[in-house]
């Protein structure tokens, strides 16, 4: 929606960058096209001053619960503001997208995002209830009283926000119907399954109505459904594939011979003759495990055989640990989900340095568990306690944190009792890589040289085989203070399958301050210079110096290979 020829071409770039997403609104009037979109939209970016916004919008508003989040872009695209519906209508986080696309900068002005503490509306959980009374409280840092009924892994909380703050302010966690006074806000966590069964052609209000039934006559809030489950053979069903939309979950199926495993207090023939197992709707809301709330009851249409049945389960409460790589250093380096995580967790675990890196990022009241280098089994340990104690936990690593890190010794010790959720980082070989040009073109190995937890025997083996295969390596822990043979002896494996005049880089602290890069060769390398801030990648037979970048070819036919010696 825009007014101006540089509004249309910054509409264009955001239609480009986002197919799919985007409808672009050009009609005889700017006021028609703007009622249009705002009707019709969930989001709306206006390319228009946000003076002619606030005019236009001001006799469409209705509340914000319902009317879209408005962003307003300026004519030169320098920034993307946050105008209406910061929180529940997505537009502080459309406006940081928006900016991203079109290099402006997001203006976001609602308290809580600009001090940096959580929106109520911001946890990732629907939350009801006097939102703005105690998002406000929150922020003023007056004491609200957590009250949590169901157990939910939660990010962080300020400190203010406490079980055994007097309030007069309170936060709930629950997934119960609730009458809400003033001063109290509910959040909800995903913590009840609905199984339904339905014969064929079950209509979608019996399916639907039954659900709602069953919730309301059991006291639990339709918010904190997390999925509707039932038999692979309904997966298609018309009736509960709509009620899965009403209620805004997905629709979860299992096969009948699991769903026969189950053990349900409420088993019938009907099922187990049609469908090869004896229930649906207990069998799969249980197949989770969990709490039944609501065994199976049917729905009781007038004048005809009931067609739906459904039973309610609480899941039991799961932890939740995220691994999230925080690349090789630089900020930028670290990615967007990385940062999500680590904003979604209530308890960080990592090794000092580590958390100095991130720690800004991290939501105010943010439990933070750090330990020295060498600590690793011991953070791992600690890491999945705290998930296992019903907590969401990040633990990080530098680069990825699956590579020479903490990733492995962490799921060694974790169980199928908690979540986890891994967030890639970029490794050191690819941030030094990137430093040197395309030295990892064609096949590459990373070896660490640390014989801390490996003997020598068995890296020198592994140096041999890819000297061997002619693989490009990347050496990872190349060298310390008391471990200094090992990297010259390295080399020397590589140098007898390869000249020595290959390529080798040698990158220290990548994308960090003091960053150095640079390439030498096998014979020349001084091994001196390289120490355990440092990655040292050697090239294959076919790699070569081209103005001063390391190149390896990628060997394929319209790069001929010759070119490559
Ligand atoms: N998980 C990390 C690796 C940990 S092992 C990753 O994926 O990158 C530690 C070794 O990684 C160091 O001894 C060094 O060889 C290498 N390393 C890590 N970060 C580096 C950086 N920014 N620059 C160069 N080497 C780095």
């Amino acid at each position: 929606m825009w007014a101006t020829a540089a509004g249309e071409r910054a509409a264009g770039r955001l239609a480009a960058a986002w197919p799919g997403r985007t409808r672009t609104y050009e009609g005889a009037s700017v006021r028609e096209s703007l009622a249009s979109a705002f009707a019709q939209c969930e989001r709306v970016v206006c390319f228009l001053a946000t003076g002619a916004t606030v005019r236009l919008l001001a006799p469409l508003l209705v509340d914000k619960a319902s009317d879209p989040g408005v962003v307003c872009v300026d004519e030169a695209s320098r920034f993307a503001v946050a105008l209406l519906g910061g929180h529940g209508g997505g537009a502080n986080a459309l406006a940081e997208e928006v900016a991203e696309v079109l290099g402006a900068r997001p203006v976001v002005t609602t308290a809580t995002d600009a001090r940096d503490v959580p929106g109520l509306d911001t946890l990732g959980l629907p939350v009801e209830g006097d939102v703005a009374g105690v998002s406000r409280a929150v922020l003023d840092g007056e004491p609200v009283r957590l009250a949590r009924d169901t157990g939910w892994p939660l990010p962080a909380l300020p400190p203010n926000v406490a079980a055994d703050a007097p309030g007069p302010a309170v936060l709930r966690v629950s997934d119960r119907a609730l009458a809400l006074s003033e001063g109290t806000a509910v959040l909800r966590p995903p913590s009840l399954v609905v199984g339904v069964g339905a014969s064929k052609g079950a209509p979608a209000e019996e399916v639907y109505g039954l659900v709602l039934d069953a919730l309301a006559g059991a006291g639990l809030s339709a918010a904190s459904v997390a999925a509707l489950v039932t038999v692979d053979a309904k997966a298609g069903e018309p009736g509960v594939l709509a009620a899965a939309e009403r209620l805004g979950v997905p629709l979860r199926t299992y096969a009948a011979e699991e769903l026969a495993a189950v053990r349900v207090p409420n088993p019938s023939d009907a099922p187990l003759v049609a469908l090869g197992t004896p229930s649906v709707a207990e069998a799969a809301a249980l197949a989770g495990g969990g709490e039944l709330l609501v065994p199976k009851r049917k729905s009781a249409p007038e004048g005809r055989a009931a067609m739906a049945t459904c039973a309610v389960v609480r899941r039991p409460v799961r932890g939740r640990l995220a691994v999230v790589g925080l690349g090789p250093g630089a900020r930028d380096l670290l990615t967007p989900r990385a940062k999500g995580e680590l904003r979604r967790a209530a308890v960080l675990v990592g090794l000092d340095q580590y958390v100095d890196q991130i720690h800004d990022l991290l939501r105010p009241g943010t439990v933070v568990i750090e330990s020295g280098l060498g600590a690793e089994e011991e953070r791992a340990r600690t890491a999945v306690a705290e998930a296992r104690a019903g907590r969401a936990v990040a633990l990080i690593g530098s680069g990825d944190a699956g590579v020479y890190a903490m990733a492995s010794p962490a799921l060694a010790e974790a169980g199928d009792d908690i979540d986890v959720v891994g967030v890639p980082g970029v490794t050191a070989a690819l941030a030094a890589g990137a430093l040197l040009g395309a030295p990892l073109g064609h096949d590459h190995v990373s070896i660490s040289l640390s014989d801390l937890h490996t003997p020598w025997e068995v890296i020198e083996r592994r140096v041999r085989a890819a000297a061997e295969a002619d693989l490009v390596v990347t050496f990872y822990n190349p060298r310390s203070r008391g471990r200094d043979w090992q990297l010259p002896k390295a080399l020397a494996l590589l140098a007898a399958h390869r000249r020595g005049s290959t390529p080798v880089g040698v990158v220290r602290n990548a994308s960090r301050p003091d960053e150095s890069a640079r390439v030498t060769s096998l014979a020349a390398l001084d091994p001196a210079s390289v120490d355990m801030m440092t990655v040292v990648t050697v090239g294959n037979t076919a790699t070569r110096e081209i103005a001063g970048r390391m190149v390896t070819p990628r060997g394929y036919r319209w790069q001929s290979t010759e070119a490559g010696r």
